[in-house]
């Protein structure tokens, strides 16, 4: 049940090594195992002190005494405690002589080998591993191993299902910031409850215990056997836990085994009435292939994932093992099955941002699916189908027509984004003002198609998408006495600058959205005549409509650029007041002393890349000197105060020539939760920053844009590397590239007479099937 530690390739692996109290917290986010379907933090199964174990179901959600709707933490089937001679084994309460913990990424599991010594000197050894299986994900499993090491032990195990946790929410216990501490650490804890008990039932082959969400109404169930070798076991509960308890004797050296096999369902997957029989048709299933079976089938699921997606870097295995994270949590944060969630901005590795969507779904992780897993891509842009009346609905309250996308979407697509920070002292506008998500939605769908060449997402979902957000452009557009259009009271991706006028991304995203909407329209009339006159009639849409978008576009109001070319970010901006920005210890830029997140609306620093970002998202619209002068302007002006940013800022640095902050800007991103570089890892995963690190291999190292519907590369390589590897899915094939500083292969990989042109260093490349191609980088463009 080992993870292979020695010898075998540690770039796959990620450890702990001794248990720290103050990382704990940090280590739960790190170690969370899902699959897309359930996320499981990796708390340590027996449970401590200020642990914070939590399972999130995907798409469960319930407001009921929480400000707005939360990612519901469902019950726990990890909780596995462990008492040995009356004593129950956990890391604060017992001495610890050794811990170990790895992340084995090339199969999904965790493991964990503890030595625990009482005051008596007895020492225990615990090992587990467990899963979220991805080749059944309704499947959870668990493996312990207890051996007395010195002693012979009453050994009692209680596996348990734990639906007594709460949700948190931060709340103030100080009117104001206690003087010494003024960094708004006054706030605790609080609870939210979101699950009443519906049954609880000791089964013959095990138990069950069925919870409902107090207001959305999700009947969750989850069905449990667990086997102890040589014991027999009886069933204890309360409200909302239920356990089965084992007793045994195990002498010196002998070892107790213990498989936990738990299946999950809620009526999102069935009808209410169907949880429990799923749950107990699941579990029998699995109990009957046994622990080992279950846990090969997982290993064959993630042999495969990782043949779509793996990166690699020789010559720095540390950063290697650092992407390979970022991609495992991407990979069990998608749901390629269910076309009706979506990504939180933390996944399903923590509470923060109540596991809501953000447009970090669109512009940071789906290049990544839909270059390794397009169908996971797909189910993510069917999310926004599923969700588009909730976006009708947000356009309607803000009074425009067509829809609007959440910022922060959960269930249904209405406005999730919550009106107050949780202190009470500040408003948050992002709701009503952060609107180039809603574009985002738009760039994900462009880009899906045009990598897929899935024309039916388009006719099918993706047209009327298109359609009902640029009728809300089209309404939210200001007509100017000039004759022009404005977009006023915004919030660009930089949110420190809240109710600006004309934000130059927001604003150059809308016209593109606007012309895109309009091509698509009249791409349809051509190839799809039938289909879009059914549509139009369904929404009400006029051609005179579309042309109306097309002027809208044309007279936006762009943003002012001064003689150098920068663009100014939103009207006004170049006359905020400029303040001296100092870096810490790693080289990052800080608050100025004084300031803070709801202070700096007078001054121009920028919390994360937003022309930058502009400059990235769409290449075709700027030279190579606007981006170069745009970096080189608002790069310092940048306090990284969103993990979003750094991956950003490496690409753009790497596109105009800014190497040094490149490579750093990379491992900001690289290792952002792997070194908590943010401070706040233990509250779950920095999942668009780990979309955002795909991106920097790709796109910047390897730089890859699509350009005029082709794949293009421009790769280029930190000094201290040998050669980086990845791969790419295009129209169903896919293309392999291995780059070196001096050359770049690239494999076509599809059926026999398959072709693809891509231009390499500004030279056009013909690809034919399974046949490497190698090109020279030093020379010049042909
Ligand atoms: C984020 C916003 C978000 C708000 C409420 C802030 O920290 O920057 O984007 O809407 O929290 O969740
Ligand atoms: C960032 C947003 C982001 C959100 C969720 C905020 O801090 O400013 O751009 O969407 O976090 O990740």
């Amino acid at each position: 049940m080992k993870a292979d530690l020695g010898g075998e390739d540690s770039r796959w692996l990620i450890l702990e090594d001794g248990f720290a109290a103050a990382l704990a917290g940090t280590c739960e986010t790190l170690f969370t195992t899902g699959n897309g379907y359930l996320g499981t933090r990796g708390s340590l199964e027996e449970g401590h002190e200020g642990a914070l174990p939590g399972t999130f179901l995907r798409g469960v959600f319930d407001h009921h005494d929480s400000a707005v709707a939360d990612l519901v933490k469902t019950p726990d089937w990890l909780s596995l405690a462990v008492v040995v001679n009356g004593v129950r084994l956990d890391v604060t309460s017992v001495s610890v002589v050794r811990h170990r913990r790895v992340l084995d990424m090339r199969e999904g599991a965790v493991f964990r080998d503890t030595v625990f010594e009482d005051s008596e000197g007895r020492r225990t050894r615990v090992e587990t591993v467990h899963f979220a299986s991805s080749a059944a994900q309704h499947l959870c499993c668990l493996r312990a191993r207890i051996m007395p090491e010195n002693h012979t032990a009453p050994v009692i195990v209680r596996s348990g299902i734990d639906g007594t946790g709460y949700n948190l929410d931060r709340r103030p216990i100080y009117a104001e910031p206690p003087p010494d501490d003024p960094q708004m650490k006054w706030h605790k804890w609080a609870r939210s409850r979101h699950l009443d008990e519906v049954a609880r039932e000791h089964l013959p082959d095990g138990i069950y215990l069925e919870t409902c969400t107090i207001d959305t109404g999700i009947t969750i169930g989850y069905a449990a056997l667990t086997r102890v070798s040589s014991a027999a076991s009886s069933v204890e509960q309360r409200y909302k836990y239920i356990e089965q308890v084992a007793h045994a004797q195990v002498a010196a050296g002998d070892t107790l085994t213990v498989d936990k096999l738990v299946a999950v369902y809620t009526s999102r997957d069935v009808p209410a009435a169907s949880v429990r029989p799923a749950c107990l048709d699941e579990l029998r299933r699995h109990t009957a292939a046994g622990f080992d079976r279950c846990r090969e089938q997982n290993r064959a699921a993630w042999q495969a994932k990782w043949a779509d997606s793996d990166v690699t870097i020789d010559g720095d295995p540390d950063t290697t093992r650092a992407v390979r994270f970022n991609i495992y949590q991407l990979l069990i944060a998608a749901n390629e099955s269910d076309p009706r969630v979506n990504i939180g901005a933390n996944a399903l590795s923590g509470e923060r941002y109540r596991g809501h969507a953000f447009w970090d779904t669109e512009v940071f992780m789906l290049p990544f699916f839909i270059y390794t897993q397009p169908e996971t891509a797909r189910a993510l842009l069917l999310y926004r189908y599923h969700t588009l009346d909730g976006a009708r609905q947000n356009a309607r309250d803000g009074g425009f027509r067509g829809a609007r996308y959440a910022w922060e979407s959960a269930g249904t697509g209405v406005e999730t984004t919550p009106k107050w920070t949780w202190d009470g002292a500040h408003r948050i506008w992002m709701g009503e003002e952060e609107i180039h998500v809603t574009a985002a939605v738009a760039y994900g769908l462009m880009a899906y198609v045009a990598a897929t060449g899935d024309h039916a997402l388009m006719t099918d979902y993706g047209a009327e998408i298109l359609f009902e957000t640029s009728r809300f452009w089209a309404s939210r557009l200001e007509a100017m006495p000039d004759g022009r259009y404005a977009l006023s009271r915004v919030v660009g991706p930089d949110e420190f600058h809240e109710h600006v006028d004309n934000s130059a991304y927001t604003n150059y995203l809308v016209r593109w959205h606007l012309q895109q909407a309009a091509h698509v329209y009249a791409g349809l009339a051509v190839s799809h005549p039938g289909e879009l006159a059914g549509l139009a009639e369904r929404i009400g849409l006029k051609p005179d409509e579309v042309e109306q978008w097309l002027t809208r576009a044309e007279q936006i109001r762009m943003p002012t650029r001064n003689d150098d070319g920068v663009i100014e970010q939103f009207d006004g901006y170049f006359g905020l007041e400029t303040l001296p920005v100092a870096h810490d210890s790693n080289d990052m830029p800080m608050y100025p002393p004084g300031y803070h997140h709801y202070n700096l609306a007078g001054i121009n620093l920028v919390k994360q890349a937003d022309v930058v970002m502009l400059t990235y998202v769409l290449p075709d619209e700027f030279g190579d000197d606007v981006k170069r002068a745009n970096y080189d302007y608002y790069e310092p002006l940048t306090l990284h105060k969103s993990s979003l940013s750094t991956a950003i800022h490496s690409i753009m640095g790497i596109e105009v020539g800014d190497p040094r902050r490149a490579v750093q800007y990379f491992r900001r991103a690289a290792f952002v939760d792997l070194l908590d570089n943010q401070g706040n890892t233990q509250e779950g995963i920095h999942i668009a920053s780990a979309g955002g690190t795909w991106q920097t291999i790709v796109c910047g190292f390897g730089g890859f844009r699509v350009r005029n519907g082709q794949m293009t590369f421009k790769p280029w390589l930190p000094p201290d590397w040998n050669a980086v590897d990845f791969r790419l899915k295009w129209h169903g094939n896919t293309v392999s590239i291995s780059a070196d500083h001096t050359s770049a292969t690239f494999v076509l990989t599809g059926p026999e007479g398959c072709r693809e042109t891509i231009t390499v260093n500004g030279r056009q490349i013909t690809l034919q099937a399974n046949t490497d191609v190698t090109v020279d980088l030093l020379r010049g463009p042909t």
